[in-house]
């Protein structure tokens, strides 16, 4: 969770899912099972390999040569297999991810036919896992017929040596019946730590893929004499951002602009413009390449990730809510924030009505991302929860898509509220929704083309006025365009 975005960019979810799940289920199978039996039986073999010493020493140090040859062995084995596990782990990642990504797009692969594809895929994906698998216990596996063959060359031996001492008067008969005995004893723990062999190579190597994740360095960290953003009224400045997500591949350049506290700026531009990339970058998601982001004359870069986090609340296109009720989603937002707090949240963003049709109100349990409501329900609840936050500035990507026009009035009327007062940055798809922006910014191919209010654009005639007219001129007969405005404050 205290990564970076670039991590999660880099990670299938179901391949990390996996790792907490399948590979520390390895660590915990060894811990639980493995590590006390194999302490126990150590514990044994030394005993009775210290009796043995006691009892005759020649006949001991017959019996414990062989130890050696077994850990031989087993280092050669391990060499062999550790690998094997490896890849069997990373098998199971993929098949996790797989399965995880079908599960959350069930929808997408049914809609599309696919759900026999995927059957066969997942299929597929679970062989795959089973043949290396397959592979790396069976390497494993020869351990256990190879320590009762060795122990088997054990006893011979102290039979032969013992045979020999008997002739040779050194010895009685009853001295070696009664070794014996305590080779038998030796025997057992050796067998049984060789049969956890391949519980500890699995456990090493799902060890190694959870600490691949726990040794990760956040790509964006906090100075080390990161301060406290002090908030002076949300004042933004860009000044000559450059930008790349991957090195080579430079998306913003040199974006210089201004959001003045309290002040409402639209972003739009085409799809892949890199609006959602600008406020990645105020929010420090990730840091830039060059220039400078200044809040309220504090460089973002100086400032400490969680301070600036808590000021800054966004309302996401993909509303996102947790399995638990209205009311724990809406406490989520802010430690120590109040019932009656949330309650008033949910009646400014016009999500209180319909919460309390729902069949237990604000107690009624929201199943994961929110699947038993409809989009503009869950986004009502989102505009509620950044409420109940009481963030300084605000960020909204395009939250009014995909809902019917009086839906779209009552998620407006919440958003009016939630900006009030506040700076906010609104990426708008629909230009009509920025319409009475302070301040348009129009984004293209990672550069601020335009900069002005919707009145100088349209009269400046560049980009903006293009993009507004076909829009506009595609609404038109649905009236719906300008309908659809912020009201200005
Ligand atoms: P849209 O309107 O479709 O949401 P946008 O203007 O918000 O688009 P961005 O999401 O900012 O566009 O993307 C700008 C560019 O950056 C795109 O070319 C995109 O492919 C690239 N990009 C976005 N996110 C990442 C990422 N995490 N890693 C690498 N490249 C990315």
């Amino acid at each position: 969770q205290g990564l970076s975005l670039s991590f999660f960019d880099r990670q299938p979810i179901g391949e990390l899912i996996s790792r907490v799940t399948n590979d520390t289920e390895a660590v915990a199978v060894f811990y639980e099972s493995a590590v006390a039996q194999i302490i126990r039986a150590a514990f044994q073999a030394l005993i009775v390999a210290g009796i043995m010493f006691v009892l005759d020493w020649r006949l001991a140090l017959t019996a414990v040569a062989i130890v050696p040859v077994m850990v031989a062995a087993t280092v050669l084995i391990e060499r062999i297999s550790t690998p094997a596990f490896a890849y069997m782990q990373e098998r199971l990642g993929e098949v996790s991810g797989f399965q995880e990504e079908t599960i959350a797009g069930q929808r997408v692969v049914s809609s599309n036919r696919r759900s026999e594809w995927a059957n066969e895929q997942n299929a597929l994906l679970a062989d795959e896992v089973f043949a290396t698998g397959t592979k790396a216990f069976f390497t494993s596996v020869v351990q256990f017929p190879l320590t009762i063959t060795l122990t088997g060359i054990q006893i011979s031996l102290v039979l032969l040596v013992g045979a020999i001492l008997v002739i040779e008067g050194l010895a009685t008969l009853g001295d070696i019946v009664s070794f014996l005995g305590l080779v038998a004893l030796l025997s057992g723990p050796l067998s049984e730590i060789s049969n956890l062999t391949s519980t500890t190579l699995a456990a090493v190597a799902g060890g190694r893929r959870v600490f691949s994740i726990i040794d990760e360095q956040p790509s964006v960290v906090d100075a080390p004499d990161a301060a406290a953003y002090q908030f002076e009224g949300g004042h933004v400045q860009f000044e000559e951002v450059d930008f790349s997500y991957v090195p080579g591949r430079q998306i913003l350049r040199k974006n210089t602009f201004e959001a003045k506290p309290g002040e409402m700026v639209g972003i739009c531009g085409p799809t892949g413009a890199g609006k959602s990339t600008i406020i990645n970058l105020l929010t420090r998601y990730y840091d830039i390449d060059s220039g400078t982001i200044l809040l309220d004359g504090q460089d973002i870069s100086g400032l400490t990730q969680e301070s600036l986090r808590r000021q800054v609340g966004t309302v996401l296109q993909e509303p996102f809510l947790f399995t638990d009720t209205v009311m724990g989603n809406l406490m989520y937002a802010r430690e120590g924030a109040t019932e009656e707090e949330c309650i008033e949240a949910a009646k400014q963003a016009n999500a209180h009505d319909f919460i309390l049709d729902l069949p237990q109100g604000y107690d009624t349990v929201l199943t994961e991302r929110g699947a038993n409501l409809a989009a503009g329900e869950r986004q009502m609840i989102t505009i509620a929860r950044a409420m109940v936050a009481q963030p300084k500035l605000l960020v909204l990507d395009e939250a009014t898509s995909n809902v019917d026009t009086r839906t779209e009035r009552l998620i407006q009327e919440g958003l009016q509220r939630l900006m009030e007062g506040r700076t906010s940055f609104v990426i708008a798809h629909r230009l009509a929704t920025i319409r009475n922006a302070h301040k348009i910014l129009v984004v293209n191919g990672g550069a601020i083309a335009e900069v002005g209010t919707h009145d100088e654009l349209m009269e400046r005639g560049g980009l903006y006025k293009t993009l507004y007219l076909s829009q506009f001129k595609s609404q038109a007969p649905g009236g719906s365009a300008d309908t659809t405005a912020f009201v200005s404050t």
